[in-house]
């Protein structure tokens, strides 16, 4: 059995989370390869080690002093190092990331000397091998990611060590300039190492026991989904759930590597399995709920608009003009409707309309504001009768008028349009509905 174990930045924000992570790693000898993130937070208002970086950077290319930012840096892993009574010394790296600081090395080197420096750390407090991402993690020189070079450095490179630690978020090109991730991306590298070693499991260790059946801003105390398969997470995260990086999917779901979404403070709790597929029935018909706000929808009428052909094409393609994105299109008979984001569409609302009196000369256009799309997802729904009823009762009950429905052809997700002052409500009655009252 080999895992690979990614924490994030608030399972290493100090040596008290240090010596949790220890723990996690010591207690099963199959946590081979380990990939860190930067320290995170410590407490709520407390600053990322990865802003504080850009930050400093920022500082230095705008010929500012820098020492003050750049010691407050080297403070906080000093912290850590006394914490953990380790004799470590990172001086020679912090007069390195000085210098280059000093010579412009770039944004994307500055923001990975928070992974490369925890990852420097931690190897010396679990006495595991430290294997730089810059040597196996590749980039092209235009700055996209290499997935055939890397899975090979990777594998040449961990089959010779048996237990490592391999910074997250950063690579190289090949001639060493650092690139990283998007925010968030150690998730990314610990895929890639899953892939790489072939593991059976990759344990991603995070700060909450999995993911929530619904937003905790929302419902009060949400329940933690079990076991959500790649489908069900990707039409959830679309939806504004997050809580892994959306890249660290699929090299993991194309080797069939399962994901285990842990808590680095309840470790004990089984978290979150995110699987290919399962036979497990699931608990509750649904396994999630996710929403968002700031939809537009744009409704155009004209007689007789179902016998015209080629009316969808034109009117698509005034938005595609604009270069705005369509989330959904309900059609009647003789209307059309189409959803997209209000932050996309209002800078070009006139030149849209306009645009679609030229294009299908249609009856009438009226724009509805304020709306919001809230998915309810669930593999379980195939197999039961009625959930749309549950859901539409639901939501009367809760006297929320329904503006759009779209149930995928997968017949995995439903997702329906609701006022945007509507938003909240029905996000909770619909959990009432099919977890407290477990229907
Ligand atoms: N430290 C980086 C960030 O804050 C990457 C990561 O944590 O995954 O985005």
């Amino acid at each position: 059995m080999k895992k690979i174990v990614k924490f994030g930045g608030s399972s290493l924000a100090s040596s008290e989370q240090f010596k949790k992570v220890g723990t996690i790693i010591r207690s099963d000898q199959s946590r081979r390869y380990v990939v860190p993130s930067a320290p995170g937070k410590r407490f709520a208002n407390d600053t990322k080690i990865t802003d504080m970086l850009y930050r400093c950077y920022e500082q230095a290319v705008n010929g500012k002093d820098f020492e003050t930012a750049l010691s407050a840096i080297a403070k906080r892993y000093q912290e850590i190092i006394d914490g953990l009574s380790l004799k470590l010394s990172l001086k020679k790296e912090f007069d390195a990331i000085r210098d280059n600081f000093k010579k412009k090395a770039g944004r994307d080197y500055a923001a990975s000397r928070g992974e490369y420096l925890n990852g420097i750390v931690l190897a010396a407090y679990l006495d595991f091998s430290f294997v730089d991402s810059a040597d196996v993690i590749r980039f092209h020189e235009d700055g996209t990611f290499d997935p055939v070079l890397t899975n090979q450095l990777l594998k040449d490179r961990l089959s010779a060590v048996e237990y490592a630690v391999v910074p997250g978020f950063y690579g190289a090109t090949k001639d060493g300039k650092i690139v990283t991730f998007s925010r968030g991306g150690s998730d990314v590298t610990g895929s890639l190492v899953a892939l790489a070693i072939e593991a059976d499991l990759y344990e991603n260790w995070t700060d909450v026991s999995g993911f929530l059946i619904a937003d905790p801003r929302i419902v009060s105390n949400p329940k933690c989904i079990e076991t959500i398969t790649y489908k069900e997470l990707r039409e959830l995260s679309y939806m504004g759930a997050s809580v892994l990086h959306e890249d660290a999917i699929f090299p993991v779901r194309k080797a069939g590597i399962p994901i285990n979404i842990k808590n680095t403070n309840a470790p004990e709790d089984p978290g979150t399995l995110i699987v290919e597929g399962t036979c497990k029935k699931p608990k509750y018909t649904i396994t999630g709920i996710a929403g968002t706000d700031g939809f537009v929808s744009i409704n155009i009428e004209k007689a007789m608009m179902n016998s015209e052909i080629g009316f969808c094409r034109k009117v698509l393609q005034v938005f595609e003009d604009y270069n705005i994105s369509i989330e959904h299109t309900p059609s009647g008979i003789d209307t059309m409707t189409i959803f997209v984001h209000k932050d996309e569409f209002e800078e070009h609302e006139q030149q849209v309309i306009s645009g679609i009196h030229k294009a299908v000369n249609p009856d009438h256009i009226e724009l509805e504001p304020d709306l919001a799309l809230i998915a309810i997802v669930g593999r379980g729904m195939r197999a039961t009768r009625g959930t749309a009823g549950r859901i539409f009762s639901a939501l009367a009950h809760a006297h929320i008028n329904v503006k759009m429905i779209d149930q995928g052809s997968s017949e995995l997700n439903i997702i329906v349009g609701v006022r945007h002052d509507d938003f909240e409500n029905a996000i909770k009655a619909l959990y009432d509905i099919f977890v407290l009252t477990q229907i």
